[in-house]
């Protein structure tokens, strides 16, 4: 097992890296401080892991603890108030004081969730992420930031609210679709884009073992990304500055995801196509160079990613949705483009025609 300290002050947390962690309460029941537990899960991944929480938690020595489960619907496009709703009624039916902890087991869109019903209840109680797909691994599950999506835009609500502990299982990561792990690797890429040349290469190196879900390379991979993301949330955990690089590929990622309703791509693939736009264009702009463009459009499509926007989109409806996106200040397009591989940066006041350009 791998463990990696988020320092935070009074908030520091453990991310665990491992096998076999859902099962052994030993990793994470410290983290768990009264005498309730609601595990908030989504249809598929309840119904193969959720026991094993359960069991774990009866089996782990100190005060017993009351649990449950709330079993929400899975999927992006469930990811809004009425599911937050739902666990602050669970949580009330359980009868949930402030010392009550929520376990959010699932993908990205369990932990936004659980996260956000948890910074809301009583002002805020703990929450613990078991992350069970690769993207929430490396990405979502780290960090605090938790919330759900409006009609207008992803992830227009939220909060953020640092969990008590990140417990990654690869073992979950038997069942996840294929699909599903190549998303997650989308941010493993971008992870290597923004600060790091040398993990770039090694990915390239590692691209078949990457895709085989081999746990030791998954494993040196999750740690890697989540080494990098706390430091970055060390330094600027409210992103008045560097976070917003974490970003990188998503603006236009977000603006594809939410032109196509959220169901035609995955996240991890609108922001694999984001990334491949905002090289684009930094060469457009005359920041990186067409090699590094190349370079990260060949990696993506070896682990299986698409890489050009959809056919069918027009570069102002596009354009429409980023001026709604978070990152902007008074009116501003504020973008992540970077200088090459390894060096991203936040960029203001873009030219409209170049990115027009490069979106046509
Ligand atoms: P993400 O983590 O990419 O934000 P989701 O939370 O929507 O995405 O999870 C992606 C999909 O994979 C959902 O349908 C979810 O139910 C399913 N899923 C999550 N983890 C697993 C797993 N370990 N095994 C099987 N299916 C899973
Ligand atoms: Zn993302």
């Amino acid at each position: 097992m791998t463990t990696i300290e988020v320092g935070l002050g009074a908030r520091h947390y453990p991310i665990r890296i491992g096998t076999g962690l859902l099962g052994d309460a030993q990793g994470w029941r410290d983290a768990l401080r009264g005498g309730h537990a609601l595990i908030v899960s989504d249809g598929n991944v309840a119904p193969i892991y959720a026991q094993r929480l359960r069991d774990a938690l009866a089996q782990a020595s100190g005060t017993p603890i009351h649990c449950e489960v709330l079993v929400l619907p899975a999927g992006e496009a469930h990811k809004n108030l009425d599911a937050v709703s739902k666990v602050l009624d669970a949580l009330a039916r359980l009868g949930a004081t402030r010392d009550a902890c929520v376990l959010a087991l699932g993908g990205g869109v369990v932990g936004d969730i659980a996260g956000f019903a948890a910074a809301c209840w009583m002002r805020g109680i703990d929450f613990i992420q078991f992350p069970t797909t690769l993207l929430a691994m490396v990405d979502s599950s780290v960090g605090g930031k938790t919330g759900v999506d409006h009609p207008s835009g992803k992830n227009l609500i939220g909060a953020f609210h640092q969990p008590r502990a990140v417990i990654a299982d690869l073992d979950t990561l038997v069942t996840l679709p294929s699909r599903e792990l190549r998303a997650g690797l989308a941010e493993v890429v971008k992870t290597a884009c923004i600060g790091d040349a040398d993990f770039f290469e090694w990915l390239e190196a590692h691209a078949d073992a990457l895709l085989a879900a081999d746990t030791e390379v998954l494993t040196h991979a999750i740690a890697r990304c989540c080494r990098f993301k706390a430091g970055v949330v060390e330094r600027d955990e409210r992103e008045a500055g560097e976070r917003a690089l974490l970003n990188f590929g998503h603006t236009f990622g977000h603006a594809i995801e939410t032109e196509t309703g959220y169901d035609a791509l995955l996240h991890g693939e609108a922001v694999a196509i984001g990334m491949v736009v905002a090289a684009r264009l930094s060469a457009q702009l005359g920041m990186g160079d067409d090699a590094d463009t190349e370079r990260l459009e060949a990696l993506l499509k070896r682990l299986g990613l698409p890489t050009t926007l959809p056919t069918g989109f027009a570069p102002d409806a596009l354009l429409a949705r980023m001026h709604l996106d978070k990152k902007n200040r008074a009116g501003a397009l504020r973008l992540i483009l970077w200088h090459g591989i390894g060096r991203a940066e936040i960029v203001e006041n873009i030219d409209a025609t170049a990115m027009r350009a490069v979106l046509a």
